[in-house]
């Protein structure tokens, strides 16, 4: 059976779209027309966009001591696609891929940590304590056979991860993704490497996540030198990424940022088994406090759709086109007050909130369960 929703509001798609309906077939791709006997959903007063799409989250349960099961990052919290950002290196990517990324229903794709442990055992047992650590042959294999779910390579460039050994893992590993052909995302916290050193390797395409961190000596606030240089790099098309986690998300460094013109390009919400309870737990509170600290709405939208969509490759602002396969949040924007706090302790006053209410992915279209943040305390 197919589905008609009516009285959408749709945003985030090309420009000239003033539709209010859409149809999906029961095959479960957009239909100009709906078909007699379609389900209908009136979605008065809900916004439709491109699925919402994570592209930081630690989604490899199991395999690694901090991953939260998939469930509490997908389809159940508004999200359609996610990335898992380095819970898998090496020597881990194909468990990855079986028992996680094969068997849901979201669209999953993974950063290859340039460690070949991953994050096995996060920060009790960092991926980069020397160079017996990487092994860039063995990674570039394993890119190769499974280039279907790779979307980038991902390096912790921080000093708890990286100690002693400086910018070199970052220098590798960018190496690595461009043999590959592939992003590279870094993590970047508190020095050692400097987030100058770190900055001087990056080129178009290349992600940085924890943009808006507040960690000593490593927010991109601190001084105007390494401001103007994020600035200068997210101009030419480095893409900045929030990466809320436990520990990165600095809200006066957000507003600081994007009210000196530096947007973030993606929202992401870094979610482990340490933040998925607060502060973080899901996009929708992220993307809500990224409003809150001055991002307008529409760019909050393509932050968490059209962009991330884009570095994964799947539909974003053309999603409505006739045949293509199903993919869309529907989400409102309420007006309510509602206090949560950022990585640091400090309390954040959302005056508006983004509330997912369904999922369509496919044929199948499911209801988002209420917010952990609404549910809490
Ligand atoms: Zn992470």
């Amino acid at each position: 059976m197919g589905l008609w929703l009516k009285n959408v509001k749709p945003v985030g798609f090309h420009e000239a779209e003033t539709r209010t309906s859409v149809a999906i077939s029961d095959a479960g791709t957009v239909s100009d027309s709906p078909s007699p006997g379609d389900e209908i959903l009136d979605a008065r007063g809900l916004f439709l966009s491109p699925g919402w799409t994570d592209l930081h989250v630690h989604v490899w349960y199991g395999g690694t001591d901090f991953s939260v099961k998939p469930d509490l990052a997908g389809l159940k919290t508004g999200v359609t696609a996610m990335a898992d950002a380095g819970s898998a290196g090496e020597a881990t990517l194909h468990g990855l891929r079986k028992h996680i990324i094969l068997r849901r229903p979201e669209t999953i794709r993974a950063f290859v940590n340039i460690g070949s442990i991953g994050l096995v055992a996060s920060n009790r047992v960092p991926e980069l304590l020397d160079t017996r650590f990487v092994d860039v042959e063995r990674t570039l294999t394993a890119i190769e056979t499974n280039r279907e779910i790779v979307c980038g390579v991902k390096v912790r460039a921080s000093g708890a991860v990286v100690g002693d050994w400086g910018i070199t893992p970052v220098r590798i590993a960018k190496r690595v993704a461009e043999t590959a052909g592939l992003p590279l995302m870094v993590h970047v916290g508190e020095p050692p490497p400097r987030l100058d050193e770190i900055f001087a390797l990056l080129t178009p395409g290349d992600i940085v996540t924890h943009c808006f961190n507040g960690t000593r000596g490593g927010a991109i606030t601190r001084n105007t030198t390494v401001f103007e240089y994020a600035r200068q790099l997210a101009r030419t098309g480095v893409l900045m990424d929030v990466g809320h986690g436990a520990a990165s998300y600095d809200s006066d460094v957000a507003a600081r940022s994007i009210a000196a013109g530096l947007l973030p390009y993606s929202i992401s919400t870094d979610l482990h088994v340490r933040n998925v309870d607060g502060p973080v737990y899901d996009l929708a509170t992220t993307v809500s406090k990224l409003h809150a600290a001055g991002l307008e709405f529409k760019d909050c939208v393509n932050a968490v759709s059209t962009n991330p969509r884009r570095i994964l490759g799947l539909p974003g602002v053309d999603g409505l086109t006739h045949g293509k396969r199903a993919d869309f949040t529907l989400f409102a924007l309420t007006a309510r007050r509602k206090q949560v706090m950022d990585s640091e302790g400090n309390s954040v006053v959302l005056r508006k909130v983004f509330e997912p209410r369904f999922t369509i992915l496919g044929n199948r279209c499911d209801r988002v369960e209420p917010s952990r943040s609404d549910r809490s305390g």
